[in-house]
This record gives C-alpha cells, structure tokens and sequence, in this order.
C-alpha cells in the first residue's frame, strides 16, 4: 500500500472527495473534509488560487491513486498498460482498477475498505476459480468465481460476514452468492459504474504531458 504522513481523512480534505480509505467513517461528521471542506494548509477565508490545467490533471490523478491505495510507479503501470489497449483509455483504467481482487472484494461487501480488503485478499482465504491467491492486485476476469477456502467458512468472522451480506447490494457486474461467501464476475463495469470520484480523462492527459 502507498505510504503516506497524511492520516485518512486529511486525505480526504487533500482531495476535496471522502475517499472513504478507512470505510463509512467519512460517511459520518467525522470526516475531516465534511468539517473542514478546503485543503490542508489553505485557511478557508481568501479565494482559493485557481488552479491550472496541469494542477487539475495531477489532482485526479492523485485521487484516483489513493483511492485504490496505489504508489506512484503501482498507478502509471496502470496507465501504461490502458494506453497500450485498444478503445478509451480512461474506461480500461478504470476497468483495470475495478477488476483487482482487493477492490472486487470491497465491492462484493467482503471488506467495508479497499485497505481491510487488501489484507483480506493477502492472507490468502480466497479463492479465485478454486485456487488459492493471496495477491491484491490480481487483476479478474469475466467468468472468474472467488470464494473463501471452504474449511474457513464455518468459521467467524466469515458465518458473520454471510448473514451481513444478505442485505448487501453489489454492483450488477458482480453476482453475489451471499450463503456460500461467493462472487462471480458476470462482466465489466459499464455505464454509470463506470462513474468515480475522479475524471479519468484528465489522468490520462496528466500522463500524456
Ligand atoms: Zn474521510
């Protein structure tokens, strides 16, 4: 994971977007960014400096990096491997990013962050089509079923995260098998899935400087 001095929620502030990195707290008034709604270091009094295209470029790309909690080099190999595809590049770094095993099993409500989902995919419980990954960015595919080892499953925290997940919608891209822990990948995110809190376009003008 991308180290940083900043605590979560300054990130949040830094980013002008609750990056919900430690979960629903940013949900809550406990954010920094839903007190204090500018950045680190401004003083909220005075026009904030309008920023230039370069300024606004780096902004989504730096958003989109801590979101998925990725370092410098981790999120330009996305990059390169986007540009490198046929069709919009904005749309396959999106989907590259979607499509690791950390940020499926935040989405599927495995994990209520991409940080606890990260640990949850390294300690290797999961299962990708009945093998065993400890990978967080293993990168899915379409067809591709996880679930957690079987012999794990009767267990807690697992009989607990069953019975959650009842409730638990997941985005349509995934089919979620709530009582028996397991998630298929029925296609690509699309449409308005495809919708972040950041503009991939500009992440890709950032790196095409
Ligand atoms: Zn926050």
């Amino acid at each position: 994971m991308a180290r940083t001095n900043l605590s979560s929620c300054k990130l949040c502030r830094r980013e002008g977007a609750k990056l919900l990195l430690k979960g629903p707290r940013c949900l809550t008034s406990k954010c920094a960014f839903a007190r204090r709604p500018f950045p680190p270091g401004v003083h909220g009094n005075g026009r904030p400096a309008r920023p230039t295209d370069y300024g606004k470029q780096l902004r989504e790309k730096q958003k989109a990096k801590r979101l998925y909690g990725l370092s410098e080099t981790q999120f330009a190999n996305y990059f390169a491997s986007a540009v490198k595809m046929k069709g919009d590049s904005g749309v396959t770094l999106v989907r590259m990013l979607e499509m690791r095993l950390d940020n499926v099993l935040y989405r599927a409500g495995f994990a209520k962050s991409r940080a606890a989902a990260r640990q949850m995919a390294s300690h290797s419980q999961i299962q990708i089509n009945g093998k065993k990954v400890n990978i967080p960015s293993y990168r899915l595919k379409v067809g591709d079923v996880l679930t957690v080892q079987d012999r794990k499953k009767a267990k807690s925290p697992w009989k607990n995260l069953a019975e959650e997940l009842k409730s638990f919608v997941a985005p349509s891209w995934l089919n979620l098998d709530a009582a028996n822990l397991t998630v298929k990948v029925t296609s690509q995110p699309a449409g308005d899935e495809l919708k972040q809190i950041f503009e991939p376009k500009l992440i890709i003008e950032y790196y095409s400087r």
